[in-house]
C-alpha cells in the first residue's frame, strides 16, 4: 500500500552557468555544472520516486550520455519519473528534501520551488517540504565548490 523512496545528488557548482534548483532560476555567481540544467533538488526527487518502486535511477532511465538530455529542463526529467509512478498506480504523499549549500541563501526561494514541485506531482505544496544547511564552511560544500540535495517520498498505492 505504502512505498517509501529516499534519492540524493550530488552536482559542481562553477560560473558562468544559470543555477537551477527546485525547478528555478535563482540570481547567483554560480551554477551548478552538468549535462541537464543541473538542478540536483529536482534529480534527488526523482530518484526518490523512482527507487520507492524499485524502478532504477536517474541516470538509468536519463543517461547523460543521451544528447536528448542535453541542457533539459529537469522539470521535464520530473515530469517523466513522476509518469512511471502513476502509470505504476501510485501517487505522492509527500516529499521531504534537504539542500546542502553555502551561498546563497535560499530561504526566499523556497515556496516558489515547493510551488513548483507540487504543480509537476500534482501535491498541494503543503506535502512538499524544502528545507535548507550550510555545513558551516567544511567541505567542498563549504568551499562552495558544489552542492547535494536529499529527498525522501512516501508514495501510496491508488485504491
Ligand atoms: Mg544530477
Amino acid at each position: 500500500m505504502y512505498r517509501i523512496g529516499q534519492g540524493i545528488d550530488f552536482h559542481k557548482l562553477v560560473e558562468g552557468r544559470e543555477f537551477w534548483l527546485g525547478g528555478i532560476l535563482i540570481p547567483h555567481s554560480k551554477g551548478a555544472l552538468g549535462h541537464s540544467d543541473a538542478d540536483v533538488l529536482l534529480h534527488a526527487i526523482c530518484d526518490a520516486l523512482l527507487g520507492a518502486l524499485s524502478l532504477g535511477d536517474i541516470g538509468q532511465h536519463f543517461p547523460d550520455t543521451d544528447a536528448t538530455y542535453k541542457g533539459i529542463d529537469s522539470k521535464i526529467l520530473l515530469q517523466k519519473s513522476y509518469q512511471l509512478v502513476t502509470e505504476a498506480g501510485y501517487k505522492l504523499v509527500n516529499a521531504d528534501a534537504t539542500i546542502l549549500l553555502q551561498a546563497p541563501k535560499i530561504r526566499p526561494y523556497v515556496d516558489n520551488m515547493r510551488a513548483a514541485i507540487a504543480g509537476i506531482l500534482n501535491v498541494s505544496v503543503d506535502d512538499i517540504s524544502i528545507k535548507a544547511t550550510t555545513t558551516e564552511h567544511l567541505s567542498f560544500i563549504g568551499r562552495e565548490e558544489g552542492i547535494v540535495a536529499t529527498a525522501n517520498v512516501l508514495l501510496m498505492k491508488n485504491e
